[in-house]
């Protein structure tokens, strides 16, 4: 029997409890497209059997550690991305936010474009930006986490792009970062543990704590800094899109209806939950 037969490998995660159904198969999809033929797995050392890499395989999903973190990249925007415990994997609703400002910015002169990407993590946003928009823009990733921007750093390699990386903390960095930006956008951590289930909370344990929850009594608190902040980052009419928490949808608009900003817009992502904020400086 080939053990890593699609259907056996399907069969042998429903087995082990760990998924079912699509979510079974997908995973068997990761470890025979992404997981075996990459890394450690590649080669079968020594004495081991395919069966024997498959089990190492399967006790790591058992304990919950996403496929992206064995495989050792994620896929964004049909960009391959290194991952690692120290960066938050990619998640599908960003490729949304990312769409957003290509439909907007795809067109037209992008020469003298400068876009900063707040808590820049693998640096997925701001190297699909670059990739999309092409080298005449100017893109700059900037994150508290050191080991973050070695992953961005090598990410900005493999996809033979430049970048300009800082390592600041935003919270304090009052706003003060370089010349002023066309574009400002972020994921900041925005994940709040009262507003999740417990199991939610688990799933999220392999992730870094920094990348998820805000490290501050004020869940809103990178909002509010950017919106804050914002005329001192951005030129005139600078465009800012962020990633939004769907359960605090009104208090960040709240933030940004204040005076210095203009068509605040926000969309909902593929599941219909508020996820993305445009707004527009005055
Ligand atoms: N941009 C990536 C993405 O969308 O997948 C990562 C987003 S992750 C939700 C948030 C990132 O913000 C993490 O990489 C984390 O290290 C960084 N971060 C957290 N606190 C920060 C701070 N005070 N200043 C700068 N970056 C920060
Ligand atoms: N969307 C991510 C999640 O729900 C959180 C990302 C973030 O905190 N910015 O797991």
């Amino acid at each position: 029997m080939d053990v890593w037969h699609i259907d056996n490998l399907v069969k042998e995660i429903e087995r082990k409890g760990i998924a079912s159904d699509r979510e079974a198969r997908s995973m068997a999809r990761w470890i025979k497209e992404d997981i075996l033929p990459f890394g450690n797995y590649k080669h079968v050392i020594g004495n081991e059997s395919k069966g024997e890499a498959l089990e190492r395989i399967l006790d790591r999903l058992v304990f919950g550690e996403p496929v992206q973190y064995i495989a050792g990249h994620a896929w964004f925007f049909g960009y391959k991305f290194k991952v690692n415990q120290s960066v938050l994997i990619p998640r599908p609703e960003t490729e949304e936010l990312v769409d957003w400002i290509l439909k907007d910015f795809k067109t037209g002169d992008k020469s003298h474009l400068r876009i900063l990407d707040i808590g820049t993590g693998s640096g997925c946003i701001a190297l699909t930006l670059k990739k999309e928009l092409g080298d005449q823009c100017t893109v700059v990733g900037i994150d508290i986490s050191k080991k973050a921007l070695e992953v961005a750093t090598e990410n900005a390699l493999g996809l033979d792009v430049q970048m300009e990386w800082i390592e600041i903390d935003f919270l304090t960095s009052d706003g003060e970062i370089s010349e002023p930006f066309n574009i400002i956008v972020s994921n900041p951590p925005y994940v709040g543990k009262n507003y999740i289930s417990q199991q939610m909370v688990d799933l999220l344990t392999y992730e870094p704590e920094e990348a998820l929850y805000p490290n501050h009594d004020d869940i809103d608190i990178f909002y509010r800094k950017i919106s804050e902040w914002g005329g001192k980052l951005l030129v005139p009419n600078g465009v800012c899109y962020l990633e939004i928490n769907e359960f605090r949808r009104e208090s960040i608009e709240t933030l940004f209806r204040a005076n210095i900003w203009k068509n605040i817009e926000i969309k909902e992502d593929l599941q219909g939950l508020p996820r993305m904020l445009k707004a527009t400086l005055s």
